[in-house]
């Protein structure tokens, strides 16, 4: 997607450890134009999938899956990151490592939120070891969802997460394939 990728080549700054910050559009302060742009493209690109509800992680994947949600015409859920797990009974859990915060959170979403007639579309702002889609592939696989596609923001093409959701043959779309984040800066696209 054009528009996202000249957004990053002009604000994204590269940080160690092949992260790329876009906390100016996307992670911090936020771009209700591009996101609005970035969810009619999910809604486009999975017009065919008849999605029922979209999932997400808080926090950053709640802007571009709303905006999918908005373009798609149904309801968005994100799932929660909890630091106690004493009151589980009416919750889906699914333990995420973060690439970036290099920790581990649970993150979970209320059984009322979920019905096993669901056909939804996972979204998120990344996709790079693919940690937080697995927590949600989980979540879906214990409510009995199918899961229909992926829509990500930014892939780093060089990080695994694609292989998880190619494993279950799920359509994955990313709007912005980045293929190496260089030492002096630069931030290599795919063709
Ligand atoms: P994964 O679970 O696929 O390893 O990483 C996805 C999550 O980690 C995303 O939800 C995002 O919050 C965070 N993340 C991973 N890589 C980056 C990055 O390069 N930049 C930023 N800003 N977040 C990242």
């Amino acid at each position: 997607m054009k528009l996202l990728e000249d957004k990053i080549r002009n604000e994204g700054i590269v940080l160690p450890h092949n992260v790329l910050k876009v906390d100016g559009f996307l992670n911090h302060q936020v771009d209700p134009e591009l996101m609005f742009e970035i969810g009619k493209e999910f809604a486009r690109l999975f017009k065919d999938k008849d999605i029922t509800k979209v999932l997400t992680v808080e926090s950053s994947g709640i802007a571009p899956a709303v905006m999918a949600g908005l373009a798609l015409n149904v309801p968005v859920v994100f799932a929660r990151k909890h630091k106690s797990l004493t009151l589980t009974d009416d919750l889906f859990t699914a333990e995420v490592y973060s690439y970036t915060k290099q920790t581990t959170n649970h993150i979970s979403i209320s059984k009322r939120f979920l019905s096993s007639q669901d056909r939804v579309l996972l979204v998120d702002d990344f996709l790079a070891n693919g940690q937080a889609i697995s927590g949600l592939l989980d979540i879906a696989d214990a409510a009995g969802i199918d899961v229909e596609g992926v829509g990500i923001v930014i892939e780093k093409t060089f990080q695994r997460g694609s292989q998880v959701v190619r494993d279950r043959g799920i359509q994955l779309e990313s709007l912005a394939r980045i293929k190496a984040l260089t030492d002096d800066g630069q931030i290599e696209f795919e063709k």
